[in-house]
């Protein structure tokens, strides 16, 4: 039996790195394995670690080896394990940053089981009740509460003296339970009995069911059910006693998937994402530990649940830019799902009406072509907005006015939320910014607030101009609270009512799923929202989509700018014209003839992404180069492009473009400087980068590694 264990202090520090040998004392020897969580001595302090390896023996002199001070009643699978060492070695990270993503939520917190007592009738309390036996009111009242089924006792008219008393009389039992704290959801979009496949539906799940072992993309329209296909590769999976992960885009915004999966498998689906209290995801955890659910379904974080024998792993709405984590390790759950899959021989399963160019290109696709309900993709109209006045086009005012005539219900889709883009002196033309990061202050009418996008900087609303004096302050732009406070003024009543969903509705915990649902009751009205609005809801109904400033993501300088206007086009498209209503969408922009507009006009995703391989191609972006962005941040400008020149020496990968030191706009208070990897394959250049930034820089300045940016 092993006697070492080799383990990873969790610490965020870069500088720490294990893994670190500890002698096992005898009684822990035969428990612990890799996975197992110890408390370890490491310095003055006690940290927790995961063990990663066993030995027979350590390098170091067994008399100076310490001992764990005990094991943590949680543990991972030893596949997690593997991931993590992939994760932090992929994304330039830490083995122990990567373990604490995997890691049960609250494992370092100490987050245990909850127990409560339970109180349930005997036979001799039944009797009692029908009979002799003297009893007070109130313990009359406890039995007669308790012969409808077994109660909390806290849930009962006594204390817990007077149960221990009844107990004592064998009137009744108290046993201590454990209790599941079990999450709730907004029950949306659940559909009762289980369809019956189309032709289409069943062909994929058939071929799905032949590739057991490899990855496919459901590319299919927008409406063409892939959600039920999801559903039958997962019960299959099941009946071969296997478990399965289906990742959604934010938990909040797809309440839908959720309920399906829920309603179709009941107790066995846990539900692990960040909205959950700490002892709900606890008990999530452990019930897919333990194998009492299996199957998870969650946002990118779930990709970790604790699932053995896993057989499948859902990426639903893979386009989704959620997918990528903004911490350390940047992983992009799509990747990491890939990787998982691949250890432990699971299928993937990525599934998109606009799958990304790179999933395109890399799997095989197996296509849904037509809506499950046999209702047309609807007819798409791009609106020229050059040299237009106001924020709204004639035709879209109309189609409006119409649409409340007639009593339908529509989606505007605007994706720049606040009142207004950023405020300016008419005198002197002082614009406000954010004094921690070069960028415009957003207006918030209802909180009168200007704030900061990046930061969360806030101020109040100036009355007058801090640098002239001058009191004409102008406002420019539109955002989504005033286009709600403009179209509710129009448009909105009762009968008409107008929804507002984008992340300042959404910050309160259930509100995003609350809208949803409220929309999908209402018999008429406007949904009207940043890109939220877009996401794979599925309303029956709407005849109605309009995008505003469509361009405005094509603006972005970034190579995935035509992607996401395509997507984000498209996508919208897709919530329109669903069950048995035709539907229209109109498109405003600046900029009718991009390719990214046009093509989704014509719901030619095809037509778009082979166009944008080519380019891609053309400039060896990704699938046919590898990107690794490094920034180097600090309160010092020169700092920051010192340290980015430093690095950009320092990495040394043949075959690679290394572009900048490039001065990034400063954030929360640090001003930045980028480097970009260009290569052609990624592992010898992630070990480039990693190797780099291993070694200490300038104290002063931080560093951040992203592999594969989105
Ligand atoms: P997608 O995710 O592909 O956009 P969904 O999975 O949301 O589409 O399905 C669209 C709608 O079609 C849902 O309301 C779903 O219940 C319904 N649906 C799916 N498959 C069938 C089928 N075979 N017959 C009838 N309706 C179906
Ligand atoms: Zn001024
Ligand atoms: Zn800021």
């Amino acid at each position: 039996m092993a006697s070492i264990a080799q383990v990873e202090p969790l610490t965020s520090s870069r500088a720490l790195r294990g893994p670190f040998d500890y002698a096992l004392p005898e009684d822990l020897r035969a428990s612990v394995r890799v996975g197992s969580l110890l408390r370890v001595p490491f310095g003055r302090q006690e940290l927790l670690g995961v063990v990663v390896g066993l030995a027979e023996g350590s390098a170091i002199d067994s008399g100076r080896l310490r001992s764990p001070r005990g094991a943590v009643d949680a543990d991972l699978p030893a596949d997690l394990v593997e991931l993590a060492e992939w994760i932090a070695r992929e994304y330039c990270s830490t083995l122990a940053r990567a373990l604490s993503l995997v890691l049960p939520a609250g494992a370092a917190r100490g987050t245990r089981e909850q127990r409560r007592l339970v109180a349930e009738l005997t036979a001799a309390g039944r009797e009692a009740l029908a009979g002799t036996q003297r009893l007070t009111a109130t313990q009359r009242g406890v039995l007669e509460l308790l012969a409808t089924g077994p109660l909390a006792a806290t849930a009962l008219p006594a204390d817990h003296a007077a149960l221990r008393r009844l107990q004592a009389r064998g009137l009744l039992d108290l046993a201590a339970h454990a209790r599941r704290r079990a999450p709730q959801h907004t029950e949306l979009g659940a559909r009762g009995k289980t369809p019956q496949l189309n032709r289409e539906q069943a062909l994929a799940v058939e071929s799905i069911a032949q590739a057991s072992d490899s990855s496919r993309l459901l590319f299919g329209v927008t409406g063409s059910g892939k959600t039920e296909v999801y559903l039958r590769a997962t019960a299959a999976v099941l009946e071969r006693g296997l478990g399965a992960i289906v990742l959604v885009p934010e938990i909040g915004l797809t309440p839908q998937t959720v309920t399906r999966f829920v309603e179709r498998f009941g107790d066995t689906v846990a539900v692990l994402h960040s909205g959950l209290s700490a002892g709900e995801r606890h008990d999530e955890w452990r019930r897919l530990r333990r194998g009492q659910a299996r199957i998870c379904v969650g946002p990118r974080s779930a990709v970790f649940a604790p699932i053995e024998r896993l057989g499948l792993i859902v990426i639903d709405e893979e386009h989704d830019s959620s997918y990528k984590h903004e911490g350390d390790p940047r992983y992009d759950a799509r990747d990491v799902a890939a990787r998982r899959a691949q250890l432990t021989g699971a299928q993937l399963l990525a599934g998109s009406a606009t799958p990304r160019p790179e999933s395109y290109r890399r799997m095989v696709s197996i296509r849904l072509r037509e809506r499950a309900d046999g209702s047309p993709l609807p007819g798409v109209e791009v609106l020229d907005m050059r040299g237009a006045r106001g924020p709204l086009h004639s035709a879209t005012a109309a189609a409006l006015g119409d649409l409340r005539r007639a009593g339908g219900k529509g989606i505007i889709l605007l994706n720049r939320r606040g009142w207004s883009n950023f405020l300016s002196c008419h005198h002197c033309g002082k614009v406000w910014g954010c004094p921690e990061c070069d960028v415009a202050l957003v207006l918030h009418q209802a909180e009168q607030a200007i704030s900061c996008h990046h930061c969360g900087h806030r101020e109040e609303v100036p009355a007058r101009c801090d640098a002239c004096g001058s009191s004409t302050v102008a406002r420019h732009g539109l955002g989504t609270e005033r286009l709600e406070h403009e179209l509710a003024r129009a448009l909105g009543d009762d009968g008409f009512p107008i929804f507002r969903l984008d992340a300042d509705v959404a910050v309160l915990k259930g509100r995003a799923a609350q809208v949803l649902a409220r929309f999908d009751d209402a018999p008429a009205g406007l949904l009207i929202g940043t890109q939220m609005v877009a996401k794979g809801h599925d309303f029956e109904g709407i005849t109605l989509g309009v995008v505003l400033d469509a361009d405005a993501t094509l603006r972005f300088p970034d190579f995935r700018a035509e992607e996401r206007t395509f997507a984000l086009i498209a996508q919208l498209a897709g919530r329109t014209g669903r069950g048995h209503t035709s539907g229209r969408v109109l498109v405003q922009t600046q900029a009718p003839d991009a390719r990214a507009i046009s093509y989704a006009a014509r719901h030619d995703s095809e037509g778009f992404l082979d166009g944008e391989l080519e380019r891609r191609a053309a400039l060896r972006y990704p699938p046919y180069g590898e990107l690794i962005r490094v920034v180097c941040s600090s309160e010092v400008e020169a700092l920051a492009l010192r340290a980015a020149e430093e690095l950009r020496a320092r990495i040394d990968v043949p075959d690679a473009e290394i572009l900048g030191p490039a001065p990034l706009f400063r954030l929360r208070g640090r001003e930045r400087a980028q480097l970009l990897v260009k290569a052609h394959d990624r592992q010898p250049a992630v070990a480039a980068v990693g190797e780099a930034v291993a070694r200490p820089l300038h104290r002063d300045v931080a560093i951040s590694v992203d592999v594969d940016p989105q």
